[in-house]
């Protein structure tokens, strides 16, 4: 059994078919899924989606660095009201500086803003990274160094993609590393490397559906039931079977988001 801990299923590319490519992840092995929500006016569609299949999916509510501007300190209150058993994270937030326009100081205030709103929600985070860890690890030092996670992890660096430093550097801060398609690419040993050094214990698998398909998929839309591709790559890369990769990761999404076992 996986979990696919990272997905975007409200996107509109999934409008013609979003309960049967929910249905064909149940059937192929994925036992629970999360679905992203990027901005407010997201966040209902994203709990909608958890009561088609209650107990499977599950919903994060957060503030994508690309919505950033959207960030006033009267949406702590709105996340708070809008908090409920099925949302079990407070995400994506974070910093992009790769293809964003919202200015840095703007996602800074924005990201440092939700992570506070996530602690007042009693949530762990899903945190965004993009070209940006030199800024935003020394936002994770300052708020979680030192600090035991109220569950096994503070949060996740989702899609992570930085060095084999900053991925030790995440974990150690108490961290788990999300895993996505990119991890299945032939040019990408040293995010494999990365995820390694990092150990099985930090590392929870997503597809960020419809985004980042596997590269037996390349340039076609991504779905949960890609995730399982990513998990054959990844127990390859750590020397393990099928079954301790599955059993690894899935005990660590259960953790990082107090999933039901
Ligand atoms: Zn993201
Ligand atoms: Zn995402």
């Amino acid at each position: 059994m996986l979990i696919d801990t990272h997905a975007h299923l409200n996107d509109a590319r999934f409008d013609e078919d979003r309960e049967a490519v929910i249905d064909r992840a149940l059937a192929s092995g994925v036992g629970t899924l999360v679905e992203i929500a990027d901005a407010p006016a997201d966040w209902g569609r994203a709990k909608a989606l958890c009561r088609l299949r209650p107990g499977r999916v599950y919903c994060t509510l957060g503030l994508h660095p690309y919505h950033a501007a959207q960030w006033r300190p009267g949406l702590e209150a709105e996340l708070l009201a809008a908090m409920a058993p099925e949302v079990v994270a407070v995400g994506e937030v974070g910093l992009d500086y790769a293809r964003c326009s919202v200015p840095r100081p703007v996602q800074l205030e924005a990201f440092r803003g939700m992570l506070a709103a996530a602690k007042a929600a009693d949530r762990p985070v899903v945190v965004h990274c993009r070209d940006a860890f030199a800024d935003l690890l020394p936002v994770l030092r300052e708020r979680y160094g030192g600090k035991s996670p109220a569950r096994r992890y503070h949060g996740v660096v989702h899609c992570f993609s930085g060095t084999e430093d900053e991925a030790k550097e995440c974990a150690a801060l108490g961290f788990a590393l999300g895993a996505d398609g990119p991890v299945t690419y032939p040019k990408n040993e040293p995010l494999r490397r990365a995820l390694v050094a990092a150990g099985l214990s930090a590392v929870v698998l997503e597809t960020d559906s419809p985004y980042l398909p596997p590269q037996s998929k390349r340039g076609k839309r991504c779905e949960p039931a890609d995730v399982a591709a990513v998990a054959a790559r990844l127990a390859e890369a750590f020397g393990v079977d099928a079954e301790a990769l599955a059993a690894a990761t899935t005990a660590n999404a259960r953790s990082l988001y107090g999933l039901p076992v």
